[in-house]
């Protein structure tokens, strides 16, 4: 993460509320982001994500609340004075223009002296590795270069921040990939404050230094990767990110109940409202009933699924409740997997016993 300030710039967000109608699609979001930092918004369709960014852009006035770029107040900033630049989901390049237009036109905006603009064009074109491609047509390129393109006008204006909606959905599978690295290694490199949007969670772990998690117009969490997926503070994170089961616990003298036995939780759970024992499947094993140093499930067998290099298997722990747990795919003998309907006991270790609550 690069903090010169030549480079980029901190994003501080306050109590920023945006409504329509009787609609908020923001609801009092808080949120600072470091100068140099790699931060995602997270969250499913409609949960708000577009609308912050483009009130970060100024494209979208909010209600009330403060943005400030290097704590420089931007609320009533025009977008052109805000010096961000932006990459969409649908490219939004110019068909009529070739490459160089395209990559061209912000530095005309901003009455860049022709020299100028050849050199910076060349050199953002170069960044993306698409300098010999500099004459061609739009419509003679593919997706993924018309996505470098975007990219190249984004930051052809060496903006201290830039502003990304969902830029690779378009793509398939495997080019989302490669340009998810690709626009990490170009962070970087280049370091400015990037602030993502994405639906996929794990585009947002790949990509980020930091990732907010939201829905219905408020930040549900803010933390990096591993602590999103390792310690979530709510339910509703512990379920987006990741695969997870949440079983209803109960407290009782702060001490865990499931299904009538103890639990030992490795978080505090004093105060929790509708109390989950949040499992991932990677994080369960197979142990003997005596096992002593994990928490222990019991429960049948009711699927074995083969996905490649894992198997997943299901269990059902009774009550209504299921778990699945997640084995590499061995070929040793000794690492036999149980079949359906064999009961079986699984062990979670205390460091992995989380409960968490509904957010408050
Ligand atoms: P996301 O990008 O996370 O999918 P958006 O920020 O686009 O979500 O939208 C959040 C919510 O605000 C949605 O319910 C959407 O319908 C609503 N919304 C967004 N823009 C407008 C608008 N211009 N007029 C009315 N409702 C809007
Ligand atoms: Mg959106």
């Amino acid at each position: 993460m690069s903090e010169d300030p030549k480079l980029s710039m901190s994003i501080d967000i306050e109590n920023l509320t945006k409504t329509y109608d009787n609609f908020a699609a923001l609801d009092d979001v808080s949120l600072s982001i470091k100068s140099g930092e790699f931060l995602s918004l997270l969250g499913s369709s409609g949960s708000g994500k577009t609308t912050l960014l483009m009130a970060l852009a100024g494209f979208v006035r909010p209600d009330a609340g403060s943005i400030r770029f290097g704590g420089r107040e931007m609320i009533f900033e025009p977008p052109h004075k805000r010096d961000v630049g932006m990459m969409f989901q649908s490219y939004a390049l110019f068909p009529h223009m070739n490459v160089f237009q395209n990559v061209a036109y912000p530095l005309k905006l901003r009455g860049y002296s022709r020299a100028d603009i050849r050199q910076r064009v060349e050199q953002a074109l170069a960044t993306v590795e698409l300098d010999h491609l500099i004459e061609r047509g739009i419509t003679e390129m593919s997706g993924g270069q018309r996505q470098r393109i975007a990219l190249a006008r984004a930051i052809v204006f060496e903006p201290k921040i830039l502003l990304m909606d969902e830029p690779l959905s378009a793509l398939d599978k495997r080019l989302r990939e490669t340009m998810q690295l690709e626009l990490r290694r170009l962070h970087e490199r280049l370091g400015m404050t990037v602030v993502y949007v994405t639906h996929d969670q794990r585009e947002a772990l790949t990509m980020s230094d930091r990732i907010a998690v939201m829905s219905k117009g408020r930040i549900r969490q803010v933390d990096t990767p591993i602590n999103l997926y390792e310690r979530p503070s709510n339910r509703f994170v512990a379920e987006f990110v990741g695969e997870s089961s949440c079983l209803p616990v109960t407290l009782q003298d702060g001490q865990v109940q499931f299904q009538g036995r103890p639990l030992r939780a490795s978080s505090a759970t004093a105060g929790l409202k509708n109390p989950s024992l949040v499992v991932r499947p990677e994080k369960l094993q197979f142990v003997t009933a005596d096992a002593s140093d994990c928490n222990l499930l019991h429960g049948h067998v009711t699927d074995v699924i083969f996905q490649g290099e894992s198997q997943l298997v299901q269990i059902d722990l009774g009550e209504g409740m299921a778990v699945a747990i997640r084995r590499p795919t061995r070929s040793s003998a000794s690492d036999r997997l149980p079949t359906r309907g064999e009961a079986v006991v699984l062990g979670l270790h205390l460091q992995d016993t989380l409960v968490v609550g509904d957010e408050q």
